[in-house]
């Protein structure tokens, strides 16, 4: 390898004159017998490199070092349709860093036609096409914008544990064996909601997380089992209060990354007048020339109905909602103001509305929060509605109990699916594409192959025994 810095091709235009070294992938080869082109591509650009006849044995996507010289194109030979079109590379020495065998998958052309199996079990080089560099750089540069409107506002971000005890979301959990208490297990977070609810006891105030949410819900074509969530949480606010900061912060950062508005100001929606409009309570608001140009269409939802009778094909459901009432959104919000009484004393169950407030787009739930009981007798109040007895709730949200004994400021906050997000700034239909590493849609992990069996010494060391279903015989 050549002792010369490596220079961005991105770089090159602004080296005209100069020799110097740029190294990357392979992007096309054109091989004319004495001479062959080949478009060298990295991170920051794509430029038309030109070489002797050897060069011939270069294959595509190979990585690549080259040493030459940048040369201005003469004016017939510029390509507008490149960044890097006035100038060329005339290659003087080159080393192969790693040589590309053939591809099992094409990466020059936008994937679609390729199925999906094929394009996960590759996604490190699904992920060197264009259309996907561009995802991905989305993705960061959205969360980027994120996080710097939510410092900007004095929101400190905290990380909450992955190993923990189950928190309710409505989903079944994940679960992992303690090796160290034979018996006992952990729960992955279906999200950070009680931790983050605690940092409001601990006086963080204004809290933040870029949280991993994991939920083993029945798959869905659009859906996994772990998303990213934009995890945030307020204390000293209201409904309208956590609304507004969250609008502001969405504003900022889809402007950022040039995404466009259809709203200035979203509009907020009734549950019941949403649900009589337009028969759900996710809707699109687009007309079709702002749905062909992108444009993203931000609403608010409130006033839903705290609690629903249990789906009893839904087995999370049934778990959670023992006496054939359960949560509709999260059990630790608080209901209106007005309906706190009857929360209190178990009555008109049905009627009761809760501070949730959803945020929709484009046809789709793009985040959901609430004002949080704040008081243990309200927090009591919601489990014993779903039949829980004493025990199991001091068993199942005790510490919660306990916290907001000591102090709990009132506080509120909401949860943004970020995946869903950028995918809609990126105008596509599927969250897998705006995800690095996804999940098949039968469960199976992209590259890797999980679930997998782990080894009998494992499973000792975990004191588990695996009991498969019996097969029915034919
Ligand atoms: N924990 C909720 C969720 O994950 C969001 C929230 O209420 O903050 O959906």
């Amino acid at each position: 390898m050549s002792e010369m810095t490596r220079t961005p091709i991105g770089e090159t235009a602004q080296a005209v004159g100069q020799t110097v070294k740029i190294s990357g992938w392979v992007q096309t080869k054109r091989d004319h017998g004495k001479i062959t082109f080949i478009d060298l591509r990295d991170r920051t650009g794509v430029i038309q490199c030109v070489g002797y006849k050897k060069m011939g044995e270069l294959t595509t996507e190979s990585v690549v070092e080259l040493v030459g010289l940048v040369k201005q194109r003469p004016e017939k030979m510029v390509n507008a349709d490149s960044p890097l079109g006035t100038v060329e590379f005339d290659v003087q020495e080159y080393t192969i860093l790693n040589p590309a065998k053939e591809l099992p998958i094409q990466v020059d052309e936008d994937g679609r036609d390729i199925n999906e199996e094929s394009r996960l079990r590759y996604r490190y080089l699904d992920l060197r096409r264009e259309r996907m560099r561009k995802i991905v750089k989305l993705r960061s540069d959205y969360f980027h914008a994120m996080r710097e409107a939510l410092y900007e506002r004095e929101f400190t971000e905290v990380e909450t544990p992955m190993l923990t005890k189950s928190t309710k979301e409505g989903a079944r959990d994940f679960v992992v064996p303690s090796r160290l208490q034979p018996g006992k297990f952990y729960a992955l977070p279906q999200s950070p909601q009680q931790y983050k609810q605690l940092l409001m006891t601990a006086g963080v105030e204004r809290y933040f997380q870029f949280a991993r949410c994991i939920r083993d819900e029945d798959l869905r074509a659009d859906r996994g089992f772990e998303f990213t969530q934009l995890d945030l949480e307020m204390s000293f606010v209201k409904r309208e209060d956590v609304m507004k900061t969250v609008e502001d912060v969405v504003k900022q950062s889809v402007k950022a990354v040039g995404g466009k508005l259809k709203d200035e100001t979203f509009p907020v929606f009734d549950y019941k007048d949403a649900m009589a409009k337009f028969g759900a309570d996710k809707f699109d608001l687009r007309t079709e020339e702002e749905k062909a140009a992108g444009v993203l269409s931000f609403a608010w939802v409130i006033n839903f109905p705290f609690f629903k009778k249990v789906d009893t094909s839904d087995a999370a459901e049934v778990m959670d909602g023992k006496s054939g009432w359960t949560f509709t959104h999260n059990p630790f919000s608080s209901p209106i103001p007005e309906h706190e009484e009857w929360l209190l004393k178990g009555e008109r169950v049905g009627e009761i509305l809760t501070t949730q407030y959803d945020l929709v787009c484009n046809g789709y739930e793009a985040g959901g929060g609430s004002i949080r009981a704040h008081r243990p007798e309200l927090l009591r109040a919601t489990f014993k509605v779903m039949g829980y007895s004493d025990a199991e709730i001091q068993d199942g949200v005790g510490h919660m109990l306990e916290a907001f004994e000591v102090g709990t400021p009132p506080h509120g906050g909401i949860a943004l699916g970020l995946d869903r997000h950028v995918m809609m700034l990126a105008n596509e239909d599927s969250l897998r594409e705006v995800i690095a590493f996804p999940m098949t849609s039968s469960g199976k992990t992209a590259v890797m192959d999980a679930p997998s069996t782990v080894s009998d010494e494992q499973l000792k060391e975990l004191h588990l025994q695996i009991v498969l279903p019996k097969v029915a015989k034919k």
